[in-house]
């Protein structure tokens, strides 16, 4: 097809976004997620316009392992927080969009009457975003929803992964749900994320697992107790909750708001948005040189010729790539 849609400029995407128009949000959020140069040019232009419009919401991360309940919290503590008057955008980090569009009909159907709300807006995203540290996109994602007045956003998580180690570093409240299962086998899931956990949450605490469910409390909170030695005044709670019954969400929002004022009064809340900055400026630095590094024309011509030293010389990987490197350097010396 030779059809071409108009390209938009960046105040088309600005003056939508800042107007609330959530399609052009959505456009807004796919140009800054494309890799064409052309694209990422003019996305730059647009986040620079819309960054004094940024930062006014409470970002919550929601991580947990498939199944755990994720959607249907969402969906039910969305709700609450909508009728409270706020405005909330979910964004998701879907692994099984990178394939097929498919996945993302079905993240839909996933929070399907949340989604429905004029005062919610729900965009998944492929995970492969956070491939080489470009997780970057996803912050830069929620700037763009923050700047369109969403006050409250959600970033989703599957739990298993290093995705969380990003999103711990773009959202004020890391919020781990877990089943009512015990404590002591963690569930799979990595215990340097109970570290970095601002609260954990036994989720389907209802009809017969609610018994389980206490006990897991109690258990998840010896773990907290073990694991976790947080600063500035701040122990993880635990708790419990059913979406189904929706007994103990409000109890959850309650205690984000509480870590929210907690936070604020001794100075952390900013902070901590700032070393995120800091942590992004070096992530993104990381990414650059790395970039840079790999498309060297020198880099390109000779890295293959320090692969045979492997099989060869029962070399270690890492003894190959500093030889690389020292090499590499010894070249850009005499360049200059
Ligand atoms: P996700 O993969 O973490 O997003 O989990 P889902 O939200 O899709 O939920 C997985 C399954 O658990 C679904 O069958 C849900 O209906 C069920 N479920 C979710 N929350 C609750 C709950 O609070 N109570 C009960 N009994 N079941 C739940």
């Amino acid at each position: 097809m030779d059809y071409k849609p108009k390209r938009l400029k960046a105040k088309d995407y600005v003056d939508g976004v800042l107007s609330g128009n959530r399609t052009l949000l959505s456009k807004a959020i796919t140009l800054v997620e494309s890799k064409l140069e052309e694209d990422q040019n003019l996305a730059k232009e647009v986040m620079a316009s819309i960054m004094p419009y940024s930062g006014n919401s409470v970002r919550i991360g929601v991580t947990g392992i498939p199944g755990v309940g994720k959607s249907t919290f969402i969906e039910n503590f969305g709700k609450n927080i909508v009728e409270e008057g706020h405005r909330l955008a979910v964004l998701t980090i879907d692994p099984s969009s990178d394939k097929s569009s498919g996945s993302i009909l079905g993240d839909k159907t996933r929070m399907e009457s949340l989604s429905k709300l004029p005062e919610v807006y729900v965009r998944p995203s492929p995970s492969s975003f956070f491939a080489g540290g470009v997780g970057e996109k996803t912050r830069e994602a929620i700037f763009l929803c923050e700047a369109a007045g969403y006050d409250v956003i959600i970033v989703e998580t599957v739990g298993v992964g290093q995705a969380e180690a990003l999103v711990r570093q773009m959202v004020d409240f890391f919020l781990l749900l877990l089943l009512p299962g015990s404590g002591d086998q963690l569930q799979g899931i990595k215990k340097g994320i109970i570290e970095f956990a601002d609260g954990l949450v036994i989720t389907k605490a209802d009809g017969d697992n609610l018994i389980k469910s206490k006990i897991a409390l109690q258990e998840f909170k010896q773990v907290v107790n073990l694991l976790s030695n947080r600063d500035k005044g701040w122990r993880p709670p635990v708790k419990i909750c059913s979406s189904v019954t929706k007994k103990g969400l409000n109890e959850i929002w309650g205690m984000i708001l509480d870590y929210e004022k907690n936070r604020k009064i001794n100075g952390a809340w900013e902070e901590t948005r700032k070393d995120q900055q800091v942590y992004w400026v070096k992530e993104q630095t990381r990414v650059l040189i790395e970039k840079r590094f790999f498309n060297n024309p020198w880099i390109k011509k000779n890295i293959e010729k320090y692969m045979p030293l492997l099989i060869n010389g029962n070399v270690l990987p890492s003894e190959v790539a500093e030889k690389l490197l020292e090499d590499f350097v010894v070249y850009l010396k005499k360049q200059s």
